[in-house]
C-alpha cells in the first residue's frame, strides 16, 4: 500500500519537474494531473480473475500477432463500471469545460446505459462511431467521450500488461504497433548509450525496440522522406516525420534510462510540439491525449 502511495507522490513530482523545464506544459498537465493520479491509483488497485496465458503462443506473436488478437485482454467482467464512476470526479476537476458532458456520461453510467464491454467489442469495426452514438443517445460530445474512454482502457489495458509481462519477454517483435494491444505508438525514445529507438504505447504502456529507420506506421524504409524536426535549445525535444504517410511520432532524444520517465507525463509536455505538427498539416500517428479530436 505504501509502495503505491511513494509512486503517486513520485507521479506528482514527475509533474512539477515536466511543469519546471516546460512551463508551457503547466496548463495541460495541471489540467490532467487528477486524471493521471486517478488511472495509477485505479490500475494498482484492481481485483480481477488472472488471464489464462498458456493460450498465448510465441509463434504467433513472432508473426506479428498482438497478444489481442491471441487472448481477451478487454473482458466483460472487468470492472468497467467502477472504474469509470472512479474516474469522473477526476476528470471534473481537470477539464471544468467538460462538466456537462461528464455529468450526462455519469448518468448513463449509472443508469446502465453505456454498455463499455459492447464498446470495447466492437474495437477496430464499430469503436470510431460509439462517441457519436454517445452523443446521439446522452448529449455527451464526442471530444468528451473519446477522451473518457481512452483513459477508461488505459487502466484496464495498463493492469493486464502487467500482469501478462512475462509472456512477451523476449518476444521476436518487429511491428510498428504495440505487441500487447496493436495500438500505433504515441511517442518514441532514443537512448543515449546506444541510440537505440524504443517505442511507447499509450493505451496499455508496453513499450518495444524499433528500428530507427523505418516509420512505425506505414513500414516506409530509409532514410529518403524521413525527417527529425528538432527544437532550437532543446535537443532532447524533436518529432519525427514520415512524409511517405504525413505521420509524425513525437519523440526524446539521449534519454539515460527509459525506465526512470514516464512517457505519458513526457508526452504532455510536448503538447506544443503537437500543435506545430497539426499546423504544418501532418497527423499525429494516435489521437494525442490533450486534443481529443
Ligand atoms: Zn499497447
Ligand atoms: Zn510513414
Amino acid at each position: 500500500m505504501n509502495q503505491a502511495k511513494d509512486r503517486l507522490k513520485s507521479l506528482g513530482k514527475t509533474i512539477d519537474h515536466v511543469i519546471e523545464t516546460s512551463p508551457h506544459s503547466r496548463e495541460i498537465l495541471d489540467a490532467f494531473r487528477p486524471v493521471i493520479l486517478e488511472r495509477h491509483r485505479l490500475m494498482e488497485n484492481l481485483e480481477w480473475e488472472p488471464v489464462d496465458t498458456t493460450v498465448i503462443n510465441r509463434k504467433k506473436l513472432n508473426k506479428g500477432i498482438p497478444l489481442i488478437k491471441q487472448v481477451e485482454l478487454l473482458r466483460r467482467g472487468d470492472p468497467w463500471k467502477e472504474v469509470a464512476l472512479a474516474l469522473i470526479p477526476a476528470f471534473k476537476q481537470g477539464f471544468t469545460d467538460l462538466q456537462g458532458d461528464l455529468d450526462a456520461l455519469q448518468d448513463c453510467i449509472v443508469s446502465g446505459a453505456l454498455d463499455f464491454y459492447e464498446y470495447f467489442k466492437a474495437s477496430s469495426v464499430d469503436a470510431d462511431r460509439i462517441p457519436e452514438r454517445m452523443y446521439e443517445k446522452a448529449n455527451v460530445r464526442p471530444a468528451a467521450s473519446r477522451l473518457f474512454l481512452r483513459t477508461l482502457t488505459w487502466v484496464i489495458l495498463h493492469r493486464r500488461r502487467r500482469d501478462m509481462a512475462f509472456s512477451i519477454e523476449e518476444a521476436d517483435w518487429h511491428q510498428g504497433t504495440c505487441p500487447v494491444c496493436g495500438s500505433f505508438p504515441s511517442i518514441s525514445v532514443i537512448t543515449e548509450k546506444n541510440a537505440q529507438r524504443w517505442l511507447h504505447c499509450f493505451q496499455c504502456g508496453q513499450d518495444w525496440r524499433f528500428s530507427r529507420v523505418i516509420c512505425p506506421c506505414c513500414s516506409h524504409e530509409g532514410q529518403q522522406g524521413m525527417t527529425f524536426f528538432f527544437v532550437e535549445d532543446k535537443k532532447q525535444e524533436c518529432v519525427f516525420i514520415c512524409e511517405q504517410c504525413n505521420r509524425y511520432l513525437l519523440s526524446l532524444n539521449q534519454v539515460r534510462d527509459i525506465q526512470e520517465i514516464d512517457l505519458d507525463i513526457s508526452a504532455l509536455g510536448l503538447a506544443h510540439l503537437d500543435i506545430l505538427m497539426r499546423n504544418k498539416g501532418y497527423v499525429s500517428m494516435v489521437p494525442a491525449e490533450w486534443y481529443p479530436s
